[in-house]
C-alpha cells in the first residue's frame, strides 16, 4: 500500500517549510519509505514512521502537528543506517534516501528561514543494493527484468554489485524455470501483467520480489537506444543479435538502475546473450526437491552447493552457485571446464599454491562497483590494489608455458588476469597504511605521494604544535598554571581558566563566554593561528578528495580489465575447488558426450555420503545405474527406508556435477548430455496457493509429462500416493507408459505399487530393479544395495515398528495386512469388518505378547541341553546342529 500524504495543493497553509519540503519529496516516492536526512539521523514521518518503527522495533515518537494531528516520527542514526536498511529490505520495503544537498550556510544565504535543500539520492530496493553489509558475499543478487513480445518472452538480469549483465529468451513454460535458476532479489515486470490471467502463475509465485513498472518502460526501441548510449556504441551487433523482447527487457533494466541510482551507474559489462538451450533446464520444483543451493527448509547447509563448495573467495563462491544453478549442455563447454578441474587435480602443489594466493585476494568486483556508484571508499581502492597485485603471482603459478593447449580455460584465465603493474604501483604509492572507511574522513593518502599535500599537513600539524606553545606562553603570562587552550565546534579554539583566575587575565585576552566553573577567552594571535590551522586542514582534506576522485577515475578507466581479472580468479577458484573436493573424497572425472548413455558405476549421493561420514554412521553403499536407448527406464521397488529416494537423487546430482565441470562421486560415470532435468521427490502442500499435496504432485507430474524430451532425465518418486490406492496405482501406471512411449526419455521411477513391475513385460525399454534387504527374525536389515529384479513387499509395518508406532497398532496392522493379503478378498474384507475394533487389541495385548514371546525352536533346543552331560564330540555336533537351525552349514 502506498503511503498516503496530502499533495502540496492540499496542504494546510500552516505547514512548516520543512514539512512542506518533506511532503513534496514524499509525493514523488509514494511506494517507498522516505529516509529524510536531518543532521546525524534519517527521520521518517507519518505512515512511514509507523511502519518502520514496527518493522525495526524502534521507538515511535512525534514531532509537531499536521492538520491538527500529531506527526508520528521515528529515526535511525546515519552511521548505523545500513543495518536498518537491510532489515527493511528483507521485509519487502523499498527505501528512498533523501540527503541534504547543500550546507546550512548555503541555505542561509537564501534567507534566514530557508530550509536546507534535500533530494532523493538513491532508491534502495532488494535488487539494487551493493553494500557488503547488505549482501551475502557468497551469492549473487540478481535484478531481473522480463518482457513479452507476442508468444516470446525475454529476461535480462544483472548483478549490480558485480557488473554481470545477461539476457535470454524464454517461452511461457520455461519462464518459471529460468527465474528459479536466477533466484532473483527483485523482478521488474510491466504493471499490466498484474491483472493479466496469462501471467497469474508467475505473479503468484514471485509476488514477494515483483516490482511492477509502467509498461511504457518496456519499449524495445527505447531499450536499444539506452543500451547504445550506455555502452557508447552506434550498433549493438558486436554484443549479439538481440530480439525485440530482449532489447525491451535489457532497456527496462538499465532504466530502472538509473532510476534507483539517480543517474549513477555501476560498472556493468555489455550484455551477454545466453541461449536458453546452452544450459540444462531445471524447473523450480526440481531445484527445491534436489536441494541444489538450499535445502527444503531454506538452509544453505545441507544443500549440494554447501557440500561441494571448497572455494576460497566470495566471487568464486558466487560463480559456483551460479554454475550449479545452470549446468551446461554443450559437450565442448563441459570439457573446457573439466579440463581445468583436471589440471588442478593432477598437481596438488600447484593447486595449494593457487589457493594460498586466492586467500589474499579481496572481492574486487564488489569494490569496483561501489566505486562506480560513488559509494566506494579508500578501503575499496586497497581491495583492488591487493587483488590486482596478486595477478602476477597467480599467473606464475599457472605456468602456462608448460601446459598443453587442451587446457584452454587455464590459458584464457592467465590472459584475463591481465597486467596491472602500473595501477598497482600508483595505488601502492598513493594509499596510506591505515585507511578510513569514507573518503570524507581524510588521512588516506600516503606521505610522500603528493608533496603539496604533505606541506599542508605539516602546516596543519605544526600549527597544532604552535597551539601547545601558545598555551605554555599564556599560562606563564597570566600566571595561571591550569590555563588550557581547548577547541569546540561553536567557539573554535579558546583559552579556558577557572573563574577565580579571571583577574589574572590582562587586556590581550578577549572575553568570549562565562560558564559556571570556567571563563573562556581568545586572543588575536590565537584567532590568526586558528585560521591558519583550519585553512591548512581544509585544504589538505580538499586535496585528498581531489586525489580520491583522480584515483577513482584511474581505477574505473581500467574497470573492464579489473572485472576480467576478477572473473578469471573466480574461474580458477572454482576449478581448484572441484579438484580439491575430488582429491579429498575420491571423485572421478566423468565421460560426457552427445550420446544417450547414462552409465554410473559405484555412484554415491554426495550429501548423504558427507552426512554419514560426519555422523560416523557407517559407509555409504555405492550403486550402479545404467540407462540407455534400449533400457531407458528403471522401475525401482524396495522397502521403505531402503534408499530409493537417495538412489534417485544421487543420479540426478551426479549428472548436475558432471555438467558443471566437476568430478563426480562414482567409480566411473558416462553421461550423454542431459538437457532437461525433472524430479518429483517427496510431497509438499502449497496451501498458500490453494493447492493440496496431491494437487501439487499432479501439477508437477503434468509439467514433466508435457515437457520432457528425449534428452531429459526424469526422476519420479512415488507418484500417485496421495489418493485412493487404485486411483494412485492407475495414475502411476499410465505415467510410466507415457514416459516410455511418448517422452522416450531416460528416467528412474520409484514406487511401492508392486503391481507396476508387471509393466516390464510389456514395455521393452523398462526394467525392474530393487533395493535389497535381509530379514532377520521379523526385523529388516537395510543393505542399501540396488540390484536387478523387483521387491515383493515394502516391509512398511517393520519400518513403522522401528519408528516407535505403539505396539498395539503394529500388531493390529499385521493382522489387517494378513487379511488383506488373503486370496479371497471378499471374504477377507467381511472378516475385517467383523473383526475386533482397534482398541480391543489393547485388551488382548497380554495374550499376544505371550504368543509373541513364546520361545523359539532354537531357545527350546538350547534349554534342553545339559552341558555337564555332553562329551566334546557331542558338543561339537551340537554346535553344527545349532548353526544348521540358522540355515548355515
Ligand atoms: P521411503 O520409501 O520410506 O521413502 P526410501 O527407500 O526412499 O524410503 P531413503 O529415504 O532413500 O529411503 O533412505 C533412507 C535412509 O537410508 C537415508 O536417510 C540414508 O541415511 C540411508 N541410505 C540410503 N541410501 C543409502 C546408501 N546407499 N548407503 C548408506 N545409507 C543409505
Amino acid at each position: 500500500m502506498p503511503t498516503v500524504v496530502k499533495t502540496k495543493s492540499q496542504q494546510n497553509k500552516s505547514v512548516t517549510p520543512m514539512m512542506a519540503q518533506f511532503l513534496a519529496i514524499k509525493e514523488q516516492h509514494q511506494d517507498s519509505l522516505l529516509f529524510y536526512r536531518m543532521g546525524d539521523f534519517y527521520e521518517l514521518f507519518f505512515d512511514d514512521a509507523v511502519k518502520a518503527a514496527a518493522a525495526l522495533d524502534i521507538a515511535l515518537t512525534k514531532r509537531g502537528k499536521h492538520e491538527g494531528e500529531d506527526i508520528p516520527m521515528c529515526g535511525v542514526p546515519v552511521h548505523s543506517a545500513e543495518g536498518y536498511l537491510l532489515r527493511l529490505i528483507r521485509r519487502g520495503f523499498r527505501v528512498a534516501v533523501a540527503e541534504q544537498t547543500e550546507s546550512p550556510a548555503e541555505a542561509k544565504k537564501r534567507g534566514s528561514k530557508s530550509v536546507v535543500a534535500r533530494d532523493v539520492v538513491r532508491l534502495v530496493t532488494p535488487g539494487t543494493i551493493t553494500e557488503d553489509s547488505l549482501l551475502d558475499a557468497r551469492s549473487h543478487n540478481f535484478l531481473v527484468a522480463i518482457s513479452r513480445g507476442g508468444q516470446n518472452y525475454a529476461l535480462a538480469w544483472a548483478d549490480m554489485s558485480t557488473g554481470e549483465f545477461m539476457c535470454s529468451t524464454a517461452t511461457q513454460d520455461s519462464l518459471g524455470a529460468q527465474l528459479s535458476r536466477l533466484n532473483p532479489g527483485e523482478v521488474i515486470i510491466p504493471d499490466r501483467w498484474m491483472d493479466d490471467p496469462a501471467m497469474e502463475n508467475l505473479v503468484d509465485e514471485w509476488d514477494s520480489v515483483l516490482t511492477p513498472l509502467p509498461s511504457a518502460r518496456f519499449d524495445s526501441q527505447n531499450g536499444e537506444k539506452r543500451l547504445k548510449t550506455l555502452f557508447e556504441v552506434s550498433a549493438l551487433d558486436a554484443f549479439g543479435q538481440f530480439s525485440r523482447p530482449e532489447l525491451a527487457a535489457a532497456g527496462a533494466l538499465v532504466d530502472y538502475v538509473e532510476l534507483t541510482q539517480k543517474g549513477k551507474f555501476p560498472h556493468i559489462k555489455p550484455p551477454l546473450q545466453q541461449a536458453a538451450d546452452d544450459v540444462m533446464s531445471i524447473d523450480g520444483a526440481t531445484r527445491r526437491n534436489l536441494e541444489l543451493t538450499r535445502t527444503m527448509s531454506g538452509d544453505r547447509q545441507g544443500s549440494l552447493l554447501a557440500t561441494i563448495d571448497r572455494t576460497i573467495t566470495g566471487a568464486g563462491a558466487r560463480k559456483l552457485g551460479a554454475d550449479i544453478s545452470s549446468p551446461l549442455t554443450g559437450v565442448e563447454a563441459i570439457h573446457h571446464r573439466l579440463n581445468m578441474t583436471d589440471y588442478f587435480h593432477q598437481d596438488d602443489r600447484r593447486r595449494e599454491a593457487l589457493r594460498d594466493i586466492l586467500r589474499r585476494c579481496p572481492d574486487m568486483e564488489r569494490a569496483l562497483n561501489r566505486l562506480a556508484l560513488g559509494r566506494g571508499g579508500p578501503r575499496d581502492m586497497a581491495a583492488i590494489r591487493d587483488g590486482l597485485s596478486e595477478t602476477a603471482n597467480l599467473r606464475a603459478t599457472l605456468d602456462t608455458a608448460n601446459i598443453s593447449d587442451d587446457v584452454s580455460g587455464i590459458h584464457e584465465a592467465a590472459e584475463h588476469l591481465g597486467l596491472h603493474a602500473e595501477l598497482v604501483d600508483e595505488l601502492t604509492r598513493a594509499l596510506a597504511g591505515d585507511l578510513p572507511l569514507l573518503p570524507r574522513d581524510g588521512g588516506f593518502i600516503a606521505t610522500g605521494y603528493r608533496p603539496d599535500l604533505d606541506e599542508m599537513k605539516t602546516l596543519r600539524d605544526e600549527s597544532r604544535r604552535h597551539i601547545a606553545n601558545l598555551q605554555a606562553k599564556y599560562s606563564e603570562l597570566a600566571n595561571v598554571p591550569s590555563l588550557k587552550i581547548k577547541h569546540n565546534n561553536v567557539l573554535g579554539y579558546f583559552i579556558e581558566v577557572t573563574p577565580r583566575f579571571a583577574d589574572n587575565m590582562g587586556e590581550d585576552f578577549i572575553h568570549r563566554q562565562t560558564m559556571a566553573n570556567a571563563i573562556r577567552y581568545s586572543t588575536v594571535e590565537l584567532g590568526e593561528l586558528e585560521d591558519k590551522i583550519s585553512r591548512a586542514a581544509d585544504r589538505a582534506l580538499a586535496l585528498e578528495q581531489e586525489l580520491f576522485t583522480e584515483l577513482q577515475e584511474m581505477i574505473l578507466g581500467r574497470g573492464t580489465a579489473i572485472l576480467e581479472a576478477a572473473e578469471a580468479m573466480a574461474t580458477l577458484d572454482v576449478a581448484a575447488s572441484h579438484a580439491d573436493l575430488a582429491k579429498d573424497l575420491n571423485y572421478t572425472r566423468p565421460v560426457v558426450d552427445d550420446s544417450l548413455e547414462f552409465e554410473i558405476k559405484g555412484g554415491r549421493h554426495p550429501v548423504v555420503e558427507a552426512a554419514l561420514k560426519s555422523n560416523a554412521d557407517g559407509a555409504f553403499v555405492a550403486n550402479d545405474c545404467v540407462l540407455n536407448s534400449e533400457n531407458r527406464l528403471w522401475l525401482l521397488t524396495g522397502p521403505n527406508m531402503a534408499g530409493k529416494s537417495t538412489f534417485l537423487r544421487q543420479n540426478a546430482l551426479i549428472t548436475i556435477l558432471a555438467q558443471i565441470g566437476s568430478y563426480v562421486p562414482a567409480e566411473h560415470a558416462h553421461i550423454g548430455v542431459v538437457d532437461q532435468l525433472f524430479s518429483r521427490v517427496g510431497a509438499a502442500d502449497d496451501l498458500a496457493r490453494g493447492r493440496s499435496t496431491f494437487m501439487v504432485e499432479m501439477v508437477e507430474t503434468a509439467t514433466i509429462l508435457n515437457q520432457a524430451g528425449a534428452r531429459a532425465l526424469v526422476i519420479l518418486d512415488e507418484i500417485g500416493r496421495g489418493t485412493a490406492t487404485f486411483d494412485g496405482l492407475s495414475i502411476a501406471w499410465a505415467t510410466v507408459e507415457h514416459l516410455h512411449d511418448i517422452n522416450s526419455c531416460r528416467g528412474l521411477f520409484a514406487t511401492h505399487y508392486h503391481e507396476l513391475t508387471a509393466l516390464s513385460g510389456k514395455l521393452g525399454g523398462l526394467s525392474n530393479h530393487s533395493l535389497k534387504v535381509r530379514e532377520w527374525k521379523g526385523d529388516v536389515i537395510f543393505l542399501h544395495e540396488v540390484g536387478p529384479g523387483s521387491a515383493d513387499r515394502s516391509y512398511g509395518i517393520q519400518v513403522a515398528k522401528l519408528a516407535g508406532l505403539p505396539k498395539a497398532v503394529v500388531t493390529r496392522a499385521e493382522d489387517v495386512l494378513h487379511h488383506l493379503e488373503e486370496k479371497d478378498q471378499k471374504n477377507a474384507k467381511a472378516k475385517l469388518v467383523d473383526d475386533l475394533p482397534l482398541f480391543a487389541t489393547v485388551v488382548e495385548e497380554t495374550a499376544r505378547e505371550e504368543a509373541v514371546a513364546a520361545p523359539s525352536e532354537m531357545e527350546v533346543r538350547i534349554s534342553e541341553i545339559n552341558v555337564d552331560d555332553l562329551t566334546p564330540r557331542e558338543a561339537h555336533a551340537l554346535l553344527y546342529d545349532l548353526k544348521g537351525m540358522l540355515g548355515e552349514d
